[in-house]
């Protein structure tokens, strides 16, 4: 058996352990110290805004900026819904209640078109989200200028869930940077990785600081320990923002290396009939963290057989995020599609697939994956002649 190959495996710049072995000398091991606030600094410098602060985790970003925003029971929350459910988990943890908005096809993520439904519903409800979550999926920016405008004519806060897309470009400027808020994930799968950890960004600083101080247990200025305010135990360790400053050295290098494959993907699988590669919006440059393509169902194969096939390969592939309005944990809950009668998030998940993709996959290795999906494709074709035929 071939070995395994990854989705999206972890990839080390080998200069990591240097800037561990300085944590190590200086004794700062704790969940402060030199590297993280050199991360954050060097971090925000990178997307271009103020201030950052480094967290355990991404879903702990998108909390914490739900906690400033002060998103309590009773409150909606808009938020994509082709995404990963750690986007949409911390609006239950303030207790509030999300509203799913669909994607449109040009970019896979927020449909304008049904933002600006749902403000205007909710507008003459008299009863406006608290916030907007727009993701940016598999490293593709969403329309920001279009939700932006929208989001200013209703005055709500929006909150930018860039976890997946740290170098990507939107008309020139750093994903992450376009909301009020911007939040990156490094956990292992991630373009860069610090095994686990997040950050949020903003041009606020005074917001900023109040996240910092929610993510240290909310301790007030006291000699002695006093707490007024609910609080998190949130930050990320000085060991751990060393191996993301590593990393960071290296960001540029993995955005390329994954441009680079979805490229070989395309140039190899695009002239298959019903085969269709996630768009690159104009004006935008993604990190294609994932390579995502969609399967036609007059393919005569189902996105699961292709998985299934690609697994008895030791392959790893994925099935596009399952909206999450159509998640159980989220039975009942309101969802705008992008339009009455087209519903662009359940569509790619029907038809969607992400290959392998690490920025350390191998020429051999991605030509394995190339050879095992034509495969898969042409067994399905035979298999489909062979029922016409019999029909015949
Ligand atoms: C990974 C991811 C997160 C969560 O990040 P963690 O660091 O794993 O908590 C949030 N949103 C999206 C879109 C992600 O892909």
């Amino acid at each position: 058996m071939n070995s395994k190959i990854y989705l999206s495996p972890p990839h080390m710049s080998g200069d990591e352990t240097h800037f561990i072995d300085e944590a190590f000398r200086t004794n700062w091991i704790a969940p402060l110290g030199p590297h993280v606030d050199a991360f954050e600094k060097e971090i925000a410098s990178f997307v271009g805004v103020k201030e950052a602060v480094a967290l355990s985790s991404g879903t702990a970003a998108i909390h914490l900026a739900l906690a400033v925003l002060n998103v309590t029971a009773g409150d909606k929350v808009f938020c994509s819904t082709l995404t990963f459910v750690a986007s949409a988990n911390p609006i239950l943890y303030q207790g509030a209640d999300p509203v799913f908005i669909d994607s449109e096809p040009e970019t896979w993520n927020m449909s304008p078109d049904a933002l600006e439904r749902a403000m205007e519903e909710a507008c003459l409800k008299g009863k406006l989200p608290k916030a907007v979550i727009v993701v940016n999926l598999y490293g593709q920016s969403a329309k920001m200028d279009e939700l932006v405008t929208i989001c200013d004519r209703f005055d709500v806060p929006l909150i930018e869930d860039s976890a997946e897309s740290l170098g990507s470009l939107y008309r020139g400027k750093a994903s992450g940077g376009f909301g009020k808020f911007g939040i990156f994930s490094f956990n292992g799968n991630k373009i860069i990785t610090t095994s686990g950890g997040g950050m949020l960004i903003s041009n606020d600083m005074e917001a900023i600081q109040q996240a910092r101080f929610l993510a240290t247990q909310a301790r007030d200025l006291a000699s002695h320990y006093q707490h007024s305010q609910r609080g998190y135990n949130y930050r990320m360790s000085n060991l751990l923002a060393g191996v993301g400053r590593s990393q960071l050295q290296v960001l540029e290098l993995r955005v390329g290396a994954r441009r680079k494959i979805f490229n070989g993907y395309k140039r190899e699988l695009e002239h298959l009939p019903g085969v269709d590669f996630m768009p690159e919006y104009p004006e935008t440059k993604t990190n294609r963290w994932l390579t995502a393509m969609t399967i036609d169902k007059k393919t005569g194969i189902s996105i699961k057989q292709i998985i299934d096939s690609l697994g008895n390969h030791n392959i790893e592939a994925r099935q596009v995020w399952k909206p999450l309005h159509l998640q159980p944990l989220f039975q009942g809950v309101e969802y705008y599609p992008h339009r009455v009668d087209e519903h662009v998030a359940e569509h790619l998940f029907n038809t969607g697939i992400c290959l392998p993709s690490g920025s350390n996959l191998t020429d051999d290795e991605q030509s394995r994956v190339v050879t095992q999906f034509k495969e898969a494709l042409n067994t399905a074709g035979t298999s489909q002649r062979n029922t016409l035929i019999r029909k015949l």
